[in-house]
């Protein structure tokens, strides 16, 4: 019994120990990620259900690191969080996804289509967040109202007074604001409506199941949000989302993020109807 104690020990140590390793080599690599070129933003299409046109894009953040292979932003955006790494990349991802979006909204398909940038907790409490993106906005001419922020439910729960002042800034700005995994926090309806946001964003892990849908649709409407449906993968959630008045989709059924070009290339292909 005393050899197994040790094993399990032992076990767990090598556990901790890998663990310990794979943190600060991916850290010592995340570090360079940005000067060697290696993360990319990847835009995935928000369609808006009435008038079948193409309303957003999502830039969605990859990293593929030639040591360490692709990592998903699930994984490397939580460790980027507690190292403060999220700062420069954060910064990184405003400036791209500006540069991207102008660079789109040139022509003529992409002339009404909005860019929605993810902005994590530490970014979104940042000083220096408003300066940052006022620079990314007139460095590439682009205007306020073609940039969405999304914040999720989690972050703006925790100091709902503060949060809703940074909103408060962003909107100001002339930015939209989306409300990120909704229904997957405890957020206070209270609070909820007198947040100045200008979108809920239906979580994946809800949007087939047809009461809540509904729910969140009525209420949204109700305190004047728009509805935003993730994660839509198959024609019978679709079905469901246009019979309760839901906004806006995004998901698989439609397309997976893409590449810059890939979806400039999209964008033409779905203008002409
Ligand atoms: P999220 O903001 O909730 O993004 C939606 C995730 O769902 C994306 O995963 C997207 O690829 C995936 N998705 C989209 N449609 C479908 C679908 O129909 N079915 C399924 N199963 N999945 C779908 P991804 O790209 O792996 O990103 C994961 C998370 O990483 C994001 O969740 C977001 O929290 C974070 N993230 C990604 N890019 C950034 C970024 O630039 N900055 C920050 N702070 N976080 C980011
Ligand atoms: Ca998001
Ligand atoms: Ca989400
Ligand atoms: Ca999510």
């Amino acid at each position: 019994a005393k050899d197994l104690g040790r094993n399990n020990y032992q076990r767990y140590s090598e556990q901790m120990q890998a663990r310990f390793k794979w943190r600060m080599s991916t850290e010592v690599l995340l570090r360079h990620a940005i000067e060697a070129d290696e993360l990319v933003l990847h835009y995935q299409p928000q369609i808006d259900l009435r008038s079948g046109r193409i309303v957003g894009a999502e830039a969605l953040i990859r990293w593929e690191s030639p040591s360490l292979g692709r990592i998903s932003p699930a994984q490397f955006i939580p460790l980027a969080e507690e190292t403060g790494l999220i700062v420069p990349i954060g910064r990184w991802v405003i400036e791209r996804a500006c540069r991207d979006a102008a660079s789109w909204m040139r022509s003529t398909e992409g002339a009404h289509c909005v860019v929605a940038i993810n902005l994590s907790a530490r970014q979104f409490n940042e000083e220096a967040l408003m300066a940052g993106i006022t620079s990314a906005l007139s460095e590439n001419q682009l205007a306020a109202h073609h940039v969405e922020f999304e914040i999720t439910e989690s972050m703006v729960m925790q100091d709902p007074v503060s949060a809703s002042g940074i909103l408060k800034k962003l909107r100001d700005m002339g930015c939209k604001v989306a409300l990120d995994d909704f229904g997957t926090g405890y957020s206070s309806l209270a609070y909820l409506r007198t947040f100045p946001l200008d979108c809920l964003k239906i979580d994946r892990s809800l949007v087939t199941d047809v009461a809540i849908v509904c729910a969140v649709v009525q209420m949204a409407q109700a305190f004047g949000f728009k509805t935003l449906a993730e994660g839509v993968e198959d024609e019978a959630v679709l079905a469901v989302l246009q019979d309760v008045g839901c906004d806006i989709v995004q998901g698989y059924y439609y397309a997976r993020p893409m590449p810059l070009e890939e979806f400039k290339s999209y964008l033409r292909s779905h203008s002409e109807k």
